[in-house]
């Protein structure tokens, strides 16, 4: 298994942290890298990651912590992954050196109604080919209110480019969510912009390992009887096993 950077962040943040934060089923003895119960542990069967894209995941104050975070399911798709802990007055130095670079062109995904300049918007019809430099994608991951903050509330980010995703269907899916379970949206906003930027396979690596992770973790919740069959994850083993990914 590939440890990336939310592993590490998520590290960082306990050997700090003087107090457990207790999430939401945090009473199940979880995996600490893929986050479902022990029995369930999907670390072997995490993706062959690509190198089409970089990501990088700004995080909200606990969401690191949250067992039902799928950020982390993006970091498994994509080697060039970033995670860091979001920071009104004090972001992280390499965060803003990495928006910086001149290796990358830095874009953040947000529905589009909520950006009041819309010269920023990327066109929808824009691909990674159109792009001089590697895209660098930014997901806000945290609750919906979350995110909007941080939107609005990062001087380092209001300047860059912003890709919508079909924006009726993804803000709507967005805010449908309670605070609790908005979080579970993450992964799947992010296939939808690889599928847009045109990395189709990509798009259908993460949509599949989301659907995996989703399954194993209702399994592991007390209050949902257990389905051991595990469809999506066999279907998923299978599609790597004809595609020898
Ligand atoms: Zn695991």
């Amino acid at each position: 298994m590939r440890i990336h950077a939310f592993h590490h962040l998520y590290q960082q943040r306990l050997e700090r942290s003087t107090k457990p934060f207790n999430a939401r089923g945090s009473k199940v003895a979880r995996c600490q890298y893929c986050q479902v119960a022990q029995q369930d542990c999907l670390c072997q069967h995490q993706p062959t990651a690509s190198t089409e894209v970089a990501v990088l995941l700004l995080l909200s104050e606990n969401e690191v912590f949250k067992p039902s975070n799928t950020g982390r399911l993006i970091l498994d798709t994509v080697a060039d992954g970033h995670a860091y802990q979001w920071s009104r007055t004090e972001p992280e130095v390499a965060m803003l050196e990495l928006l910086n670079s001149p290796d990358y062109q830095p874009i953040l995904v947000f529905p589009e109604q909520y950006v009041e300049d819309h010269s920023r918007l990327v066109a929808n019809t824009t691909t990674s080919s159109d792009l001089a430099r590697k895209p660098l994608l930014v997901f806000l991951d945290g609750s919906w209110r979350e995110a909007r903050r941080m939107f609005n509330k990062s001087p380092y980010l209001s300047q860059l480019p912003v890709l919508s995703i079909s924006p009726q269907r993804v803000s709507q899916y967005m805010m449908r969510r309670s605070d609790n379970e908005q979080h579970l949206a993450t992964a799947e906003v992010a296939a939808l912009v690889f599928k847009q930027l045109g990395h189709e396979q990509l798009h259908q690596t993460l949509t599949m390992w989301f659907e995996v992770f989703r399954e194993s973790y209702l399994n592991s919740k007390t209050r949902n009887r257990r389905d051991d069959t595990k469809p999506a994850l066999n279907e998923y083993i299978m599609s790597r096993n004809e595609k020898s990914l």
